[in-house]
Protein backbone atom coordinates (compact mmCIF):
# COMPACT_ATOMS: atom_id res chain seq x y z
CA UNK A 1 0.00 0.00 0.00
CA UNK A 2 1.09 3.18 -0.95
CA UNK A 3 1.25 6.46 1.30
CA UNK A 4 -1.04 8.90 0.79
CA UNK A 5 0.87 11.78 0.15
CA UNK A 6 -0.98 14.64 -0.23
CA UNK A 7 -2.77 13.91 3.50
CA UNK A 8 0.52 14.62 5.48
CA UNK A 9 1.13 17.63 6.72
CA UNK A 10 4.43 19.13 6.44
CA UNK A 11 6.21 17.71 9.32
CA UNK A 12 4.89 14.25 8.67
CA UNK A 13 6.10 15.01 4.84
CA UNK A 14 10.02 15.85 6.94
CA UNK A 15 10.25 12.92 8.63
CA UNK A 16 9.10 10.64 5.73
CA UNK A 17 11.61 12.81 3.37
CA UNK A 18 14.64 11.92 5.86
CA UNK A 19 13.45 8.57 6.59
CA UNK A 20 14.37 7.77 2.73
CA UNK A 21 17.51 9.31 3.34
CA UNK A 22 16.85 12.54 1.99
CA UNK A 23 17.57 16.06 2.96
CA UNK A 24 15.17 17.85 4.91
CA UNK A 25 14.69 20.27 1.66
CA UNK A 26 13.43 17.98 -0.28
CA UNK A 27 9.57 18.05 1.54
CA UNK A 28 9.36 21.72 1.87
CA UNK A 29 10.04 21.43 -2.36
CA UNK A 30 7.43 18.56 -2.70
CA UNK A 31 5.11 19.83 -0.30
CA UNK A 32 5.20 22.93 -2.45
CA UNK A 33 4.32 21.51 -5.48
CA UNK A 34 0.98 19.57 -3.83
CA UNK A 35 0.01 22.32 -1.97
CA UNK A 36 0.73 25.61 -4.12
CA UNK A 37 1.09 24.58 -7.33
CA UNK A 38 -1.06 21.78 -7.27
CA UNK A 39 0.60 19.97 -9.06
CA UNK A 40 -0.79 15.86 -9.76
CA UNK A 41 2.35 13.84 -10.40
CA UNK A 42 5.88 13.67 -9.36
CA UNK A 43 6.54 13.80 -12.72
CA UNK A 44 5.53 17.85 -12.30
CA UNK A 45 8.25 18.47 -10.18
CA UNK A 46 10.85 19.34 -12.72
CA UNK A 47 13.65 20.83 -9.23
CA UNK A 48 13.96 16.88 -8.36
CA UNK A 49 15.84 14.51 -10.40
CA UNK A 50 14.40 11.96 -12.24
CA UNK A 51 15.64 8.97 -10.06
CA UNK A 52 13.72 10.86 -7.17
CA UNK A 53 10.46 11.29 -9.16
CA UNK A 54 10.69 7.41 -9.57
CA UNK A 55 11.21 6.82 -6.29
CA UNK A 56 8.72 8.93 -4.99
CA UNK A 57 6.48 7.44 -7.30
CA UNK A 58 6.76 3.93 -6.02
CA UNK A 59 6.34 4.68 -2.80
CA UNK A 60 3.58 7.64 -2.57
CA UNK A 61 0.59 7.37 -3.85
CA UNK A 62 -1.08 11.09 -5.17
CA UNK A 63 -4.40 11.36 -4.92
CA UNK A 64 -6.26 13.64 -7.21
CA UNK A 65 -9.25 14.62 -8.55
CA UNK A 66 -10.38 14.19 -12.51
CA UNK A 67 -12.23 16.10 -14.01
CA UNK A 68 -15.31 14.20 -15.39
CA UNK A 69 -18.06 17.09 -16.35
CA UNK A 70 -17.85 20.77 -15.76
CA UNK A 71 -21.17 22.71 -16.38
CA UNK A 72 -20.82 26.63 -16.71
CA UNK A 73 -23.82 28.35 -15.74
CA UNK A 74 -24.83 30.80 -18.36
CA UNK A 75 -26.67 33.16 -15.56
CA UNK A 76 -23.75 33.97 -13.04
CA UNK A 77 -20.14 32.65 -13.09
CA UNK A 78 -21.53 29.19 -11.62
CA UNK A 79 -19.19 26.22 -12.23
CA UNK A 80 -20.29 22.59 -11.21
CA UNK A 81 -17.94 19.93 -11.42
CA UNK A 82 -18.19 16.33 -11.23
CA UNK A 83 -14.81 14.45 -10.20
CA UNK A 84 -13.33 11.05 -10.53
CA UNK A 85 -11.36 9.89 -7.30
CA UNK A 86 -7.95 7.16 -7.83
CA UNK A 87 -10.78 4.18 -7.11
CA UNK A 88 -13.40 5.22 -9.98
CA UNK A 89 -15.64 6.71 -7.11
CA UNK A 90 -17.11 10.24 -8.04
CA UNK A 91 -17.38 13.70 -6.12
CA UNK A 92 -19.23 16.94 -6.78
CA UNK A 93 -18.41 20.61 -6.07
CA UNK A 94 -19.13 24.26 -6.81
CA UNK A 95 -17.31 27.21 -7.47
CA UNK A 96 -18.88 30.22 -7.04
CA UNK A 97 -17.94 34.03 -8.00
CA UNK A 98 -19.00 36.66 -5.18
CA UNK A 99 -18.12 40.18 -4.80
CA UNK A 100 -14.84 38.99 -2.04
CA UNK A 101 -13.83 36.40 -4.29
CA UNK A 102 -14.15 32.99 -5.26
CA UNK A 103 -15.62 30.32 -3.04
CA UNK A 104 -15.60 26.17 -3.50
CA UNK A 105 -18.38 24.30 -2.07
CA UNK A 106 -16.48 20.37 -1.46
CA UNK A 107 -17.91 17.24 -0.55
CA UNK A 108 -16.28 15.28 2.56
CA UNK A 109 -18.35 11.81 1.48
CA UNK A 110 -18.91 9.94 -1.52
CA UNK A 111 -22.53 9.89 -0.75
CA UNK A 112 -24.11 10.55 2.75
CA UNK A 113 -25.78 8.57 5.81
CA UNK A 114 -27.82 11.18 6.47
CA UNK A 115 -31.01 10.43 4.94
CA UNK A 116 -32.43 13.84 5.24
CA UNK A 117 -35.36 13.27 3.16
CA UNK A 118 -35.16 16.39 0.77
CA UNK A 119 -31.76 16.13 -0.39
CA UNK A 120 -30.16 14.14 -3.11
CA UNK A 121 -26.79 13.42 -2.00
CA UNK A 122 -28.35 10.84 0.76
CA UNK A 123 -30.40 8.97 -1.49
CA UNK A 124 -28.36 5.68 -1.81
CA UNK A 125 -26.34 6.31 1.28
CA UNK A 126 -22.95 6.80 2.25
CA UNK A 127 -20.05 4.85 -0.19
CA UNK A 128 -16.80 6.02 1.93
CA UNK A 129 -15.76 9.04 3.45
CA UNK A 130 -12.90 11.22 1.68
CA UNK A 131 -9.50 11.20 2.88
CA UNK A 132 -8.13 15.11 3.58
CA UNK A 133 -6.03 14.78 0.45
CA UNK A 134 -9.30 13.64 -1.75
CA UNK A 135 -10.86 17.16 0.25
CA UNK A 136 -7.97 19.02 -0.95
CA UNK A 137 -7.98 17.90 -4.79
CA UNK A 138 -11.50 19.24 -5.10
CA UNK A 139 -9.94 23.37 -4.42
CA UNK A 140 -6.92 22.14 -6.23
CA UNK A 141 -7.76 20.30 -9.12
CA UNK A 142 -10.49 24.01 -9.66
CA UNK A 143 -7.52 26.16 -8.78
CA UNK A 144 -5.58 24.23 -11.64
CA UNK A 145 -8.34 24.56 -14.07
CA UNK A 146 -9.08 28.31 -13.49
CA UNK A 147 -5.85 28.90 -13.69
CA UNK A 148 -5.61 27.89 -17.13
CA UNK A 149 -7.46 30.79 -18.17
CA UNK A 150 -6.42 33.21 -15.24
CA UNK A 151 -2.91 32.45 -13.94
CA UNK A 152 -3.75 34.94 -10.68
CA UNK A 153 -7.36 32.94 -9.68
CA UNK A 154 -6.70 31.86 -6.49
CA UNK A 155 -9.69 30.47 -4.00
CA UNK A 156 -10.85 32.79 -1.28
CA UNK A 157 -13.40 30.75 0.51
CA UNK A 158 -14.69 27.43 1.30
CA UNK A 159 -17.70 26.03 2.55
CA UNK A 160 -18.23 22.32 3.22
CA UNK A 161 -21.58 21.95 1.90
CA UNK A 162 -21.16 19.83 -1.05
CA UNK A 163 -21.86 16.29 -0.34
CA UNK A 164 -21.69 14.54 2.81
CA UNK A 165 -21.61 14.69 6.33
CA UNK A 166 -18.46 16.65 7.42
CA UNK A 167 -18.87 16.08 11.22
CA UNK A 168 -19.10 12.26 10.32
CA UNK A 169 -15.97 12.16 8.66
CA UNK A 170 -14.43 14.78 11.71
CA UNK A 171 -10.86 13.43 11.83
CA UNK A 172 -10.59 13.97 7.99
CA UNK A 173 -12.30 17.03 8.01
CA UNK A 174 -9.90 18.36 10.80
CA UNK A 175 -6.95 17.35 8.72
CA UNK A 176 -8.28 18.97 5.81
CA UNK A 177 -8.74 22.12 7.94
CA UNK A 178 -5.00 21.81 9.06
CA UNK A 179 -3.96 21.79 5.80
CA UNK A 180 -6.01 24.00 3.70
CA UNK A 181 -5.12 26.76 6.20
CA UNK A 182 -1.52 26.15 6.48
CA UNK A 183 0.88 28.88 4.94
CA UNK A 184 3.50 26.49 3.30
CA UNK A 185 -0.12 26.10 0.84
CA UNK A 186 -2.99 27.44 -0.14
CA UNK A 187 -3.04 28.87 3.25
CA UNK A 188 -6.77 30.51 3.22
CA UNK A 189 -7.93 32.12 5.93
CA UNK A 190 -10.48 29.72 8.80
CA UNK A 191 -12.34 32.40 8.94
CA UNK A 192 -13.42 31.97 5.32
CA UNK A 193 -14.11 28.48 5.66
CA UNK A 194 -17.46 27.57 6.88
CA UNK A 195 -18.47 23.86 8.35
CA UNK A 196 -21.49 23.01 7.39
CA UNK A 197 -23.90 20.23 9.58
CA UNK A 198 -27.38 18.62 10.30
CA UNK A 199 -26.37 18.43 13.67
CA UNK A 200 -24.02 15.67 15.48
CA UNK A 201 -24.19 16.77 19.09
CA UNK A 202 -21.52 15.08 20.45
CA UNK A 203 -19.34 16.23 17.31
CA UNK A 204 -20.33 20.04 18.06
CA UNK A 205 -19.02 19.83 21.36
CA UNK A 206 -15.68 18.34 20.16
CA UNK A 207 -15.07 20.86 18.43
CA UNK A 208 -16.01 23.74 21.08
CA UNK A 209 -12.41 21.99 22.57
CA UNK A 210 -10.40 22.89 19.35
CA UNK A 211 -11.98 26.32 19.56
CA UNK A 212 -11.83 26.49 15.68
CA UNK A 213 -11.71 29.78 13.66
CA UNK A 214 -14.23 29.04 11.15
CA UNK A 215 -17.76 29.41 10.91
CA UNK A 216 -20.51 26.73 11.75
CA UNK A 217 -23.23 26.22 9.84
CA UNK A 218 -26.51 23.97 11.19
CA UNK A 219 -28.43 22.82 8.93
CA UNK A 220 -31.89 23.21 11.23
CA UNK A 221 -34.48 23.16 8.65
CA UNK A 222 -37.75 23.07 11.58
CA UNK A 223 -38.23 24.52 14.60
CA UNK A 224 -39.50 21.75 16.58
CA UNK A 225 -38.94 17.89 16.85
CA UNK A 226 -42.29 16.91 15.28
CA UNK A 227 -41.22 18.52 11.78
CA UNK A 228 -37.68 18.24 11.88
CA UNK A 229 -38.03 14.55 13.11
CA UNK A 230 -40.05 14.11 9.80
CA UNK A 231 -37.56 15.63 7.22
CA UNK A 232 -34.50 14.59 9.32
CA UNK A 233 -33.72 11.48 10.90
CA UNK A 234 -30.73 12.82 12.77
CA UNK A 235 -32.79 14.30 14.80
CA UNK A 236 -34.63 11.25 16.23
CA UNK A 237 -31.22 10.98 18.02
CA UNK A 238 -30.41 14.97 18.61
CA UNK A 239 -33.41 16.62 19.52
CA UNK A 240 -33.63 20.70 18.62
CA UNK A 241 -33.76 21.84 21.79
CA UNK A 242 -30.63 19.39 22.70
CA UNK A 243 -28.75 21.00 19.53
CA UNK A 244 -29.42 24.61 20.01
CA UNK A 245 -28.01 24.14 23.47
CA UNK A 246 -24.51 22.48 21.90
CA UNK A 247 -25.03 25.56 19.76
CA UNK A 248 -25.55 27.96 22.83
CA UNK A 249 -22.30 26.16 24.72
CA UNK A 250 -20.23 26.81 21.18
CA UNK A 251 -21.14 30.20 20.81
CA UNK A 252 -20.32 30.94 24.50
CA UNK A 253 -18.00 29.33 24.11
CA UNK A 254 -16.02 30.63 20.97
CA UNK A 255 -17.79 33.76 20.46
CA UNK A 256 -18.56 33.34 17.22
CA UNK A 257 -21.50 33.38 15.71
CA UNK A 258 -23.48 30.03 14.03
CA UNK A 259 -25.32 30.24 11.32
CA UNK A 260 -28.43 28.30 11.19
CA UNK A 261 -29.71 26.79 7.45
CA UNK A 262 -33.27 26.68 6.75
CA UNK A 263 -34.25 25.58 3.06
CA UNK A 264 -37.50 26.68 2.41
CA UNK A 265 -40.39 23.80 1.66
CA UNK A 266 -43.61 25.11 1.12
CA UNK A 267 -46.55 23.83 3.13
CA UNK A 268 -43.59 21.82 5.71
CA UNK A 269 -41.88 24.31 7.51
CA UNK A 270 -42.69 27.74 6.31
CA UNK A 271 -45.76 29.07 8.04
CA UNK A 272 -45.88 32.41 10.21
CA UNK A 273 -46.18 29.56 12.92
CA UNK A 274 -43.15 28.17 12.30
CA UNK A 275 -41.12 30.88 12.47
CA UNK A 276 -42.57 32.19 15.69
CA UNK A 277 -41.21 28.95 17.31
CA UNK A 278 -38.07 29.24 15.34
CA UNK A 279 -37.50 33.27 17.06
CA UNK A 280 -38.80 31.88 20.56
CA UNK A 281 -36.21 29.42 20.46
CA UNK A 282 -32.90 31.20 18.80
CA UNK A 283 -33.92 34.67 20.94
CA UNK A 284 -30.39 35.54 22.72
CA UNK A 285 -28.37 33.06 20.65
CA UNK A 286 -25.42 34.39 19.07
CA UNK A 287 -26.76 33.72 15.41
CA UNK A 288 -27.41 34.32 11.80
CA UNK A 289 -30.38 32.94 10.04
CA UNK A 290 -30.15 31.54 6.43
CA UNK A 291 -33.35 31.18 4.60
CA UNK A 292 -32.69 29.33 1.37
CA UNK A 293 -35.35 28.53 -1.12
CA UNK A 294 -35.28 24.92 -1.35
CA UNK A 295 -34.12 23.45 -4.52
CA UNK A 296 -36.48 20.90 -5.96
CA UNK A 297 -34.75 17.55 -6.75
CA UNK A 298 -36.82 14.85 -9.06
CA UNK A 299 -36.29 12.08 -6.49
CA UNK A 300 -38.59 14.13 -3.86
CA UNK A 301 -41.78 15.86 -4.33
CA UNK A 302 -40.67 18.95 -1.81
CA UNK A 303 -41.67 22.00 -3.49
CA UNK A 304 -39.63 25.12 -2.89
CA UNK A 305 -41.05 28.23 -1.16
CA UNK A 306 -42.14 31.57 -2.59
CA UNK A 307 -40.41 34.21 -2.35
CA UNK A 308 -43.03 36.07 -0.57
CA UNK A 309 -43.44 33.21 1.76
CA UNK A 310 -39.37 33.63 2.51
CA UNK A 311 -39.93 37.45 3.19
CA UNK A 312 -42.71 36.92 5.53
CA UNK A 313 -40.36 34.60 7.21
CA UNK A 314 -37.86 36.46 7.63
CA UNK A 315 -39.88 39.38 8.58
CA UNK A 316 -41.06 37.76 12.27
CA UNK A 317 -37.49 36.83 12.56
CA UNK A 318 -36.13 40.09 12.16
CA UNK A 319 -38.85 41.52 14.35
CA UNK A 320 -37.71 39.16 17.00
CA UNK A 321 -33.82 40.26 16.82
CA UNK A 322 -32.73 37.19 15.12
CA UNK A 323 -30.94 38.55 11.82
CA UNK A 324 -31.72 36.74 8.74
CA UNK A 325 -30.69 36.53 5.03
CA UNK A 326 -32.42 35.50 2.12
CA UNK A 327 -29.74 33.16 0.61
CA UNK A 328 -29.22 34.33 -3.15
CA UNK A 329 -29.66 30.69 -5.66
CA UNK A 330 -26.53 30.39 -8.02
CA UNK A 331 -26.10 28.53 -10.46
CA UNK A 332 -29.97 27.80 -11.23
CA UNK A 333 -29.49 26.30 -14.32
CA UNK A 334 -27.08 23.50 -13.97
CA UNK A 335 -28.54 21.81 -10.65
CA UNK A 336 -25.58 23.54 -8.78
CA UNK A 337 -27.05 22.12 -6.07
CA UNK A 338 -25.31 18.89 -4.84
CA UNK A 339 -26.02 15.47 -5.37
CA UNK A 340 -27.76 15.65 -8.68
CA UNK A 341 -24.85 15.64 -11.01
CA UNK A 342 -23.44 12.75 -9.85
CA UNK A 343 -26.55 10.53 -9.85
CA UNK A 344 -27.45 11.81 -13.13
CA UNK A 345 -24.12 10.48 -14.87
CA UNK A 346 -23.32 7.06 -15.51
CA UNK A 347 -19.93 6.09 -14.78
CA UNK A 348 -18.19 7.39 -18.09
CA UNK A 349 -21.46 7.72 -19.98
CA UNK A 350 -23.90 10.64 -20.70
CA UNK A 351 -26.47 12.23 -18.70
N1 LIG B 1 -24.36 17.36 5.76
C1 LIG B 1 -24.14 18.76 5.92
C2 LIG B 1 -23.64 19.51 4.71
C3 LIG B 1 -24.15 19.13 3.36
S1 LIG B 1 -25.56 19.82 2.61
C4 LIG B 1 -25.39 19.41 6.45
O1 LIG B 1 -26.39 18.73 6.57
O2 LIG B 1 -25.35 20.58 6.78
C5 LIG B 1 -25.44 21.56 2.58
C6 LIG B 1 -26.79 22.20 2.85
O3 LIG B 1 -27.73 21.97 1.79
C7 LIG B 1 -27.46 21.67 4.12
O4 LIG B 1 -27.99 22.76 4.83
C8 LIG B 1 -28.57 20.81 3.55
O5 LIG B 1 -29.60 20.61 4.47
C9 LIG B 1 -28.97 21.62 2.35
N2 LIG B 1 -29.78 20.91 1.36
C10 LIG B 1 -29.76 19.62 0.98
N3 LIG B 1 -30.69 19.39 0.04
C11 LIG B 1 -31.30 20.55 -0.19
C12 LIG B 1 -32.36 20.94 -1.07
N4 LIG B 1 -32.97 20.08 -1.87
N5 LIG B 1 -32.73 22.24 -1.04
C13 LIG B 1 -32.13 23.13 -0.22
N6 LIG B 1 -31.13 22.83 0.62
C14 LIG B 1 -30.73 21.54 0.64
Amino acid sequence: MKVDIKSLNLQELTTQIEDLGLPKFRAKQIYDWLHKQCAESFDEMTNLSKDLRQKLDEAYEIKNCKIVRRLESQIDDTKKYLFELNDGETVESVLMKYKYGYTVCVSSQVGCNMKCSFCASTIDGCVRSLEPSEILSQIYAITRDNRAEDKDFRVSHIVLMGMGEPLDNYDNVLKFLELITNEAGLNISARNISLSTCGIVPKIYDLIEKHPQFTLSVSLHAPNDEIRSRIMPVNKKWGVDELLEACKAYTDATSRRISFEYAMMDGINDTDECAKELRAKLKGTLCHVNLIPANEVRENDYKRSSLERLQAFSKILEAGGVTTTIRRSLGGDIDASCGQLRRNTKKGGEA
